[in-house]
């Protein structure tokens, strides 16, 4: 079976993948520097399971790392590569945009230049809703125009897509991208929302609410994503963007008290303005996911969140607050 390296591997999303890969026969190299944008031991945590396969293999280090890069692909026979290392999240890359820029766009560059070297077949990139900015054409489709992103993060993922097309054309390596809409589910990460506020709630925490509460996502769930990603593994193509959502948008504050419905506990809010760099909706037309990556999301907002509280109930003592 082939060869994947996993970029990013012992995150929410990449620990789920890996998973999956896993089990349908595939050899995993997962590559993953675990910096402290939050606690690394949370992504130990992530990946205790896959550490026992014999078709797992975990490289601690940087995307940014040349000698470490030319040590996997001479090592090994790396057919297809997911990319999923990234500086994550809207507000932080306001407070360090150079970081991003660095770690987001200078870190895919560098995997590029090692898939066309060792002539990789596949290269998926992680890319997000947020490279549609407050875009006016609602749901978003992946041919709308792409100058409005608000935020650094998101404005590094639209380079590192456009320097995936220049990967494309200069040496003919197929890649797909795509776009992820607020992703939830187990092990997701501290500082969203549904995770954040679901801490906050059960703990009896103020909860920070940013906004009037009528800003909506596109909430989708990981076994969702992890279905897309499969699918846009095995796709052949030279160069295709795909929408991975829901298409189905809800507010923050239906959002809010579905999680107290299921916790059966209130949540003490405090208001605060709007967030810099936050967009007001996101919204994914999925027909062309649909239509060429037989992408098909299974399940609600209702049972993701269910299902979400369920593993935290049963998982909560792995977080401080
Ligand atoms: P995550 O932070 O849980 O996972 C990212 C992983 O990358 C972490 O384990 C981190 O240690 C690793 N990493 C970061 N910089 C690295 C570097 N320089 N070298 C090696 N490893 C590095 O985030 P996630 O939520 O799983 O997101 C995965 C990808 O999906 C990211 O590219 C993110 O931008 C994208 N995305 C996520 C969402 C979402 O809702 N979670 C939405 C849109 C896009």
């Amino acid at each position: 079976m082939e060869t994947v390296l996993v970029t990013g591997g012992a995150g929410f999303i990449g620990s789920h993948l890996c998973e999956r890969l896993i089990s349908m026969g595939y050899n995993i190299i997962n590559l993953d520097c675990f910096n402290d944008f939050y606690k690394p031991t949370l992504k130990m945590k992530n990946i205790d399971s896959l550490l026992l396969s014999n078709h797992y293999k975990l490289v601690k280090g940087d995307i940014r790392d040349h000698l470490i890069l030319e040590h996997i692909f001479s090592t090994f026979h790396i057919e297809k590569i997911v990319h999923l290392a990234a500086l994550a999240g809207v507000r932080k890359s306001i407070g360090d945009p150079l970081e991003y820029i660095d770690v987001d766009i200078s870190g895919t560059v560098n995997l590029l230049e090692f898939a066309a070297k060792y002539h990789v077949n596949k290269f998926v990139f992680a890319s997000s809703s947020s490279v549609y900015g407050n875009s006016r054409h609602i749901p978003f489709k992946e041919n709308d125009p792409l100058d409005l992103q608000i935020s650094p993060y998101a404005t590094a993922k639209r380079c590192g897509e456009l320097y995936c097309a220049t990967y494309n054309r200069l040496y003919g390596i197929p890649i797909v991208i795509l776009r992820f809409f607020t992703v939830y589910g187990p092990r997701q990460r501290p500082e969203m929302a549904i995770n954040l506020f679901t801490r906050c709630i059960d703990k009896g925490i103020k909860l920070p609410l940013y906004g009037d509460g009528t800003t909506q996502r596109d909430y989708t769930y990981i076994d969702d994503i992890v279905d897309g990603i499969v699918s846009a593994i095995g796709y052949e193509c030279s160069y295709e963007a795909f929408n991975l959502g829901s298409s189905n948008p809800i507010s923050l504050k239906d959002m809010l008290e579905l999680i107290e419905v299921k916790l059966n506990k209130r949540a003490i809010t405090s208001y605060l303005p709007d967030q810099l760099g936050e967009v007001k909706t996101t919204y994914a037309d999925i027909n062309k996911s649909k239509n060429q990556l037989g992408y098909c999301p299974k399940v609600s907002f209702d049972s993701g969140i269910e299902r979400f509280i369920d593993w935290y109930l049963k998982n909560k003592e792995i977080y401080d607050i």
